[in-house]
């Protein structure tokens, strides 16, 4: 028996998406599950730099190399036992193809994290931001991104609107919406969630 696909229907991420419309946007998230992707953000406009579930590399690892993540799974989830907790297959288990180490979901959780997967995106960003006409109308519109690792997306995101004239930096944040004094007049600080802020704008 294989488990159910988890619901990827978000209507958060429905209502940004819409509220994006047609204007040129990119997507930087730390988060790890293809949200964006799966609710209508263009999949080759989304750049996660602590990488995604969704590609397996080499735990070693042998290559640079990522796999797709949903046929391995399936293998092993057929190979599992509701009942026990158990993998009742053990060569179901999703093994490098290259050197035969175990596979583990691409997210930044040590040195084995394999940058290149993700870098290609990081890449087309950086040049969309530098090329893009009429950057001084960039409004980076940031959801969430709190202190834990700020070097992953509130500090790079106040520096691209510090760096590009006429940027602003809209901070959506119900705990920590502070933003840095040298960006104030182009900085506004929301100190309650992305729902309330979707809520107010459709409103
Ligand atoms: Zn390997």
């Amino acid at each position: 028996m294989r488990a159910p696909r988890p619901a990827v229907t978000n209507p958060l991420y429905r209502r940004l998406r819409s509220l994006v419309g047609d204007r040129e946007h990119w997507v930087m998230t730390s988060n790890v599950d293809a949200l964006f992707a799966r609710n209508g953000f263009a999949p080759d406009r989304v750049f996660t730099p602590q990488g995604d579930y969704g590609h397996l590399p080499c735990t070693v690892p042998c290559v640079q190399e990522t796999w797709a993540a949903r046929p391995f799974l399936d293998r092993v989830l057929a190979a599992y036992d509701r009942e026990t907790g158990r993998v009742t297959d053990p060569s179901a288990l999703p093994v490098c193809p290259n050197c035969g180490a175990d596979l583990f979901p691409n997210v930044r959780v040590g040195p084995e994290f394999v940058d290149a997967a993700h870098m290609p995106a990081g890449k087309r960003l950086s040049h969309w931001l530098g090329e893009a006409p009429g950057a001084a109308h960039l409004l980076v519109l940031e959801i969430g991104a709190g202190c834990n690792t700020p070097g992953v997306i509130r500090w790079p995101m106040e520096n691209v609107v510090r760096h590009t004239p006429g940027a602003r930096l809209v901070r959506v944040n119900p705990d920590h919406p502070e933003v840095p004094a040298d960006l104030r007049n182009r900085a506004l600080a929301v100190p309650f969630g992305a729902d309330l802020l979707l809520d107010a704008l459709a409103g």
